[in-house]
């Protein structure tokens, strides 16, 4: 394609054309990143990210950005760019692209772990493209190149996006480790060249901008893990996000230099373990892995398991552990369980619960908020922001992925710097930002709204309340109330089931009367979990609507309510 007979030919007949930035999530609530270009008949998207919901969202298992917006535009889509393999970056792909149908592009890990999402969604895999850092990629009127940047996973990239309307540097997750564990640093000379150039715009990561100084090296937390190890009388059980490859290596190296198997827990966790050592991402030494279900041929103090579940999310394998419901892993009080993680905002009170259950166990439990050097993030903080922003010079700034309040703190940071106020772009989602040769001004916003994915469906959702009245309205609902002593966590009375628009309750009192005995072996099934509502719930209503289900053919929408007396 002739990109540059395609930018004159903008030039001559785009005169008022602008370009336009459209931020459809990432902005403001720090995950499910995704970010519209498009000038004329050219769009290109950045990033296409999940969030996490929070406690309110009942149900949902995940959010996406809202591409209404991109729905009559198909056609004009050149490619998605990613910039690096996390969740919040890619987890949304396998929702959108299906819409979209357009190509992706990503580094050689990020494309092999968008293959392994789109294998376990069922989906073709032909218009997933691999890149290198040397790839310069012609997509419409934009040319896009990388750089890599140091980051919690490898294959972390920035990009220099060449448009009609001027240079622009997307600037993704990233920060400036000079010994990072995976070896990948940040190619500062690039940046350096793009800003020698002239940059017009760069959007950057402001997610630690709070943090003064820099971060520590990833390199500090392996000797913590060593230290805890030592100290460790039956299983150590390491917990962090899937996606953090680089401190996998770690806790591999750990399992090496202390002589314990290695035991990888958890759906994402084995997947993203596999997909990086085929790659040779991971270095696994053989024989060192064992199969979760041969956990049990070994001493507890032989053995080190890395498990999924660091933020406290229901169903993961380390909250299953937790709550005596995991087929290969138990837990007790003479082992050790680390977060080498920090919550996000919208799951801290989950991963304080699970905390909390542990200890309740008696496992010794190691996290941030007790135990330094667990987790170094994988943001850049304030020095190192303000280095990366004065070797790219741009005119104008804009902070992403970061919450209102960091994007304050960044301003005042970018001020202090020698920016003026006005080229300092703070904007939410949704928010249009035009772009010509000459200035930079917002224009219009879009309405957005939450899109959520519930289990395999969907992203039709549109709200919980509507979910929750289609069910009710098809199938009725089946209210559970179980009473419960706060004191001893047991069961202080009679469960009581009550039903409506799901069985006519004077008709069918042998089948409520089955669903109590139901309800009531559920409990016995963990006794002494019950004061742990979220996972006490899930059971219940997931044993009750086998039940219904198999008796009636109906699942009726059930809540259960545990009252404590
Ligand atoms: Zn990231």
């Amino acid at each position: 394609m002739d990109t540059q007979k395609q930018i004159g030919n903008m030039k001559d007949s785009g005169k008022f054309q602008n370009l336009k930035i459209i931020p459809l999530g990432g902005i403001g609530d720090v995950t499910k990143n995704m970010y519209v270009y498009e000038y004329a008949q050219d769009i290109i998207i950045v990033d296409c990210g999940v969030g996490f919901p929070d406690e309110a969202m009942l149900g949902i298992d995940l959010v996406i950005p809202d591409i209404t917006y991109l729905k009559d535009k198909k056609h004009l889509i050149r490619g998605i760019i990613i910039t690096h393999a996390h969740d919040d970056h890619i987890g949304g792909l396998p929702y959108i692209w299906p819409e979209l149908d357009c190509p992706i592009f990503g580094q050689r890990l990020t494309a092999a772990l968008i293959k392994d999402k789109f294998n376990e969604h069922n989906l073709p895999k032909n218009k997933i493209n691999t890149t290198s850092l040397d790839s310069v990629l012609d997509l419409g009127v934009f040319r896009v190149s990388f750089y890599q940047v140091s980051h919690s996973i490898p294959d972390s990239t920035g990009l220099v996006i060449e448009t009609p309307a001027g240079r622009i540097i997307h600037q993704a997750d990233f920060k400036l480790d000079w010994t990072p564990v995976s070896g990948q640093l940040t190619e500062v000379d690039k940046v350096t060249l793009a800003g020698q150039k002239g940059v017009d715009l760069m959007l950057i990561d402001a997610l630690r901008v709070e943090r003064s100084g820099y971060n520590l090296s990833e390199k500090v937390i392996q000797p913590t893990f060593e230290k805890i190890e030592a100290e460790t009388k039956g299983k150590m059980i390491i917990t962090t996000t899937s996606s953090n490859i680089s401190r996998i290596q770690q806790v591999i190296n750990v399992a090496v230099s202390s002589g314990r198997k290695l035991a990888v827990v958890g759906r994402s966790m084995e997947g993203n373990f596999q997909v990086a050592r085929d790659l040779g991402y991971l270095l696994v030494p053989p024989a060192i892995v064992v199969a979760p279900d041969e956990i049990r041929r070994f001493p507890d103090n032989k053995l080190l398991m890395i498990i999924a579940g660091a933020q406290g999310q229901t169903g993961s394998a380390l909250s299953r552990a937790a709550n005596n419901d995991h087929r290969f892993v138990t837990i007790k009080p003479s082992d050790s369980v680390v977060f080498s993680a920090d919550p996000i905002p919208s799951t801290e009170a989950a991963q304080h619960a699970l905390i909390d259950r542990l200890v309740k166990l008696g496992a010794d439990v190691y996290y941030t908020g007790l135990t330094e050097e667990l987790h170094v993030s994988g943001h850049a903080a304030a020095e190192e922001l303000k280095l990366m922003i004065n070797l790219a010079k741009p005119k104008y700034l804009l902070p992403i992925g970061a919450t209102f309040r960091q994007m304050k703190v960044f301003a005042k940071m970018a001020e202090d710097l020698g920016w003026e106020r006005d080229k300092i772009l703070l904007c939410e989602d949704g928010q249009i930002i035009a772009m010509s040769k000459d200035k930079i001004q917002f224009d219009g916003q879009l309405e957005i709204r939450n899109v959520y994915v519930d289990g395999l469906g969907v992203g039709d959702v549109g709200s919980i309340v509507l979910r929750d009245r289609q069910v009710m309205a098809e199938e009725g609902i089946v209210l559970v109330i179980v009473p419960v002593d706060s004191r001893t966590s047991r069961i202080a009375g009679e469960v009581d089931i009550v039903s409506r628009g799901f069985v006519f309750e004077k008709e069918s009192e042998g089948l409520l009367n089955d669903a109590k005995g139901v309800v009531e072996l559920a409990l016995k099934d963990h006794p002494d979990s019950i004061l742990d509502w979220r996972f006490t719930r899930r059971h219940i209503e997931e044993k009750l609507e086998g039940f219904f289900y198999k008796e009636t053919k109906r699942r009726p929408l059930i809540l259960s309510i545990l009252v404590e007396v």
